[in-house]
């Protein structure tokens, strides 16, 4: 029997690809919604999900497709209630929130899954195989795309808690910090804000070296055309680059791996195995390092941005 699950937010990610992976995951059926303004065909639909779980007390699971400034609050409910929750990127607003909750998940003895879905584009794992036991010089991110264009009229990602360029910038971190082999250590970063917003519209990262081996990482959202959304790294067995989000791996410009994008349907196969082991996945590192880009972060003020 598929576990009844609630999703929680129907917006831009939860249409584009909640919704086609939960129908494609034969562990999961998707029972109900939860959203102030918007309802799924078919799908009994509630305005918020303390009505929802009233009125549904069998549901399993609960996936929150909200931004993260709406998430605390639906993720402890549901693991009071008794739920496994399947947080979206970023886990939360704040790492003490994304930690309490971890604990209330263990206490409750329930799953709690924190995603990271560009850790399964498809070359990701062969990028990560592709470097271990090679010999680092340098690395360096690059996330670059159109505000405009990947999130038009989101304004919460513009207010405090909602991240600015970090909102994509940490998905390239996310891959990063799967890839490597050693931990990082954040030590510079230069933050612009548009004059009329709470959150950056641009970032530059400096890490510790790895050894001699430099890393950093660049982010903006004022890039017109295509995203830029790779990370290069030099090593001792030549270059490789990872492109498009993580789905394509190429090495001294020969693509070694690529593959259709499954990164949600890979999210919510992660999500049924867990919850039959009893298990919960939680890795801060990605928002640690965002965190302490704000910490250290010199703030500078650039242009106002208008949609
Ligand atoms: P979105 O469409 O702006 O928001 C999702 C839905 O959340 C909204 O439609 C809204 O539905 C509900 N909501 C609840 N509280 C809200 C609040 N305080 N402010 C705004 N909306 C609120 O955003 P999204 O692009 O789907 O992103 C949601 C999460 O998914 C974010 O954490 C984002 O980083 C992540 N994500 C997005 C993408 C992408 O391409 N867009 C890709 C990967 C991950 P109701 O008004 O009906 O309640």
């Amino acid at each position: 029997m598929p576990h009844r699950l609630a999703l929680v937010g129907i917006g831009k990610i939860a249409r584009d690809q909640h919704i086609p992976a939960i129908a494609g995951e034969p562990a999961f059926d998707l029972a109900a919604t939860a959203s102030r303004n918007a309802t799924v065909e078919g799908v009994a639909g509630y305005r918020a999900l303390a009505d929802l779980l009233e009125a549904e007390p069998d549901i399993a699971c609960v996936s929150l497709a909200t931004p993260p400034q709406a998430r605390y609050d639906d993720a402890r409910r549901a693991i009071e209630a008794g739920k496994h929750v399947m947080l979206e990127k970023p886990p939360g607003a704040t790492l003490s929130e994304v930690h309490d909750l971890q604990e209330r998940a263990a206490a409750r003895g329930v799953t709690l899954f924190a995603t990271w879905h560009s850790r399964h584009a498809a070359a990701v794992s062969a990028a990560r195989d592709w470097l271990s036991g090679r010999a680092i010089r340098s690395v360096r991110v690059d996330w670059r795309e159109d505000v405009r264009r990947w999130h038009p009229g989101q304004d919460w990602i513009w207010e405090a808690g909602g991240l600015g360029v970090f909102d994509p910038g940490i998905n390239g971190l996310s891959i990063l910090t799967a890839i490597l082999p050693d931990p990082l250590r954040l030590t510079a970063a230069e933050l612009t804000f548009p004059s009329n917003r709470e959150t950056p519209v641009a970032a530059e990262l400096t890490f510790a070296p790895l050894g001699d081996a430099p890393v950093g990482a660049g982010f903006d959202w004022l890039e017109t055309g295509e995203p830029v959304w790779n990370i290069a790294v030099e090593t001792d067995g030549g270059r490789m680059v990872l492109s498009e989000g993580g789905a394509r791996l190429m090495v001294d410009g020969t693509e070694v791996a690529t593959g259709p994008d499954r990164e949600y349907p890979g999210l919510y196969a992660r999500f049924a195995q867990l919850v039959a082991a009893g298990e919960s996945e939680v890795d801060l590192t990605p928002l640690r390092h965002a965190a302490d880009a704000f910490m250290l972060g010199r703030r500078v003020e650039g242009d106002p941005f208008h949609w």
